[in-house]
């Protein structure tokens, strides 16, 4: 057997009293022909290994370079440096793979950006940066599964081979074996899909809710969590072409449970990751601190990272209705100096992001739940409300990202959801499944899409969606 290595972290949290030990990782720095500082993923924090002099061939010391593999077999003693409770006395390295210092990309020296790092994202979690992002994101995943297991609901997984376009809202990308020369055509020229694989258009899935809802409908509380395709082509820091998305959807639910569960759920998993991953956010707290002191005074956070996650744990979501915002939104002095790029035209109008983040950021200064949007700007699957104008949704917006959650309860009365699919052009036939539930023991029933990217960028305090996906698939970028 060739593994029997301590982890890094495991062997830090010991105290350092002469055992035996074997760590395997990468050479982060090599110092006066004597210290290596050693990491091997699992903290940001290296364990010192100490060769004493003369003690290894210098042929070996030579291959002692950044990024190098090594196996270091030896004593844990308390050190004698500052900066470290223990040091690795070695007795013997072996080198498992060599690293040519020169054309190594990433010198830490030089701090490299992380536009720079986004270019070689194959090495770059190879940094604390993206240690610690990616640590953190593995947290949060788990945490996912942890909070919905704990009640009971299922891990649904739902097709990411769609016939559907759930939103009925464009942006997607359409999934063809068919060839693009000699394509199988119609007598009308357009494309004759009952040629290919699947014997109609498929494409891959905007999002797993309808057949979330078919699961909810029997065992009462599902969630989805899974990859999700889209092909708009807007290249924001939050947006994605390829993103995860939880989907939990729950029969026996109205709009006000809908809200009390995401807002504990996202509460959950920030608290899950301070528990747990307290070093990791403490080092991108202090990484944001830094990028910020670039920035203009009037730009930067009022509250440092940990601070602002404390803040969102301990205080409610603040609730309010598309109507409230709207008329808070008018009445700003942003409004009025005209400095939304989209001025405030009136009721049903859809909200700009420049007016979400006025909302969170400048005029409530914490998370918001907005509801009962204009049924017009959204979805036919929403719950008509008795006004007649508007329908059961609910969008979170959470400071310096905007939206992060959108959900609403779900048009449970079959005459009118079909009412509102006919107004919406929506093919009846393409969704009899759907309906199917709504004609054998329909029940209220809501859910929600948390886009698991920005939630990861919330926590993690990266501005860039880029930088929080280990290989990111943005409109003309699809490397790794
Ligand atoms: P936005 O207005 O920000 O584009 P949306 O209204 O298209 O969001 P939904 O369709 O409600 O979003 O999707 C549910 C959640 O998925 C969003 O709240 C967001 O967190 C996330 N999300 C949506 N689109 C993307 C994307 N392109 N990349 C990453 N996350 C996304
Ligand atoms: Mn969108």
């Amino acid at each position: 057997m060739f593994n029997k290595r301590i982890k890094i972290k495991e062997l830090l949290a010991q105290e350092p009293t002469g055992q035996e030990v074997t760590v395997m990782g990468w050479v982060r720095t090599f110092r006066n022909n004597q210290f290596v500082a050693l990491n091997d993923g699992s903290t940001n924090n290296n364990i010192q290994v100490v060769i004493a002099l003369g003690s290894q061939e210098e042929e070996l010391l030579k291959r002692i370079t950044t990024s190098a593999s090594l196996k270091v077999t030896g004593t844990v003693v308390p050190s004698l440096g500052k900066g470290q409770k223990m040091d690795l006395n070695a007795a013997t390295i072996e080198i498992l793979g060599d690293s040519d210092a020169e054309i190594y990309p990433i010198q830490l020296k030089n701090r490299p950006s992380l536009e720079f790092l986004r270019e070689i994202a194959h090495l770059r979690f190879r940094t604390n940066t993206f240690g610690s992002v990616f640590r953190v994101r593995h947290a949060l995943a788990f945490a996912v599964h942890k909070f919905f297991n704990d009640k009971g609901f299922v891990y649904m997984h739902t097709p990411i081979i769609t016939g559907s376009d759930a939103e009925g809202a464009g942006e997607l990308f359409k999934v063809t074996s068919l060839p693009f020369d000699e394509t199988p055509r119609k007598d009308d020229g357009s494309v004759d899909f009952s040629k290919d694989f699947f014997g109609k258009a498929t494409n891959l899935t905007v999002s797993g809710q309808l057949e979330g809802e078919l699961g909810a409908t029997a065992f009462g509380d599902i969630y989805t969590f899974g990859p999700t395709f889209r092909a708009e082509n807007s290249n924001t820091t939050r947006h994605l072409a390829e993103f995860w998305m939880i989907e939990p959807e729950m029969a026996f639910y109205d709009l006000e449970d809908n809200m009390n569960l995401a807002e504990e759920f996202i509460k959950y998993i920030i608290k899950y990751a301070m528990d747990n991953n307290k070093e990791d956010l403490e080092f991108l707290a202090q990484r944001l601190g830094e990028e910020e002191k670039q920035l203009p005074q009037d730009k930067r956070s009022e509250m440092g990272l940990l601070e602002k996650l404390e803040f969102v744990l301990n205080n409610n979501f603040e609730r309010i209705t598309y109507t409230e915002a709207i008329d808070i939104l008018r009445e700003s002095n942003y409004n009025k100096k005209k400095k939304f790029q989209y001025p405030i035209s009136g009721w049903g109008m859809d909200l700009q992001s420049e007016h979400e983040r006025y909302l969170v950021e400048k005029h409530f200064k914490k998370p918001v739940i907005l509801s009962n949007y204009p049924k017009e700007i959204k979805a036919f699957y929403m719950r008509q409300n008795d006004d007649g104008k508007t329908v059961a949704a609910m969008d979170i917006l959470a400071p310096g990202i905007g939206e992060i959650v959108g959900g609403s309860q779900r048009e449970e009365r079959f005459d009118n959801l079909l009412d509102r699919m006919k107004e919406m052009h929506i093919p009846e036939e393409e969704l009899w499944w759907y309906l199917d539930t709504r004609r054998f023991g329909t029940v209220p029933h809501a859910g929600f899409g948390l886009g698991f990217e920005r939630m990861v960028q919330f926590v993690t305090g990266m501005t860039n969606i880029r930088d929080v996906i280990a290989f990111p698939r943005t409109p003309g970028s699809a490397e790794f």
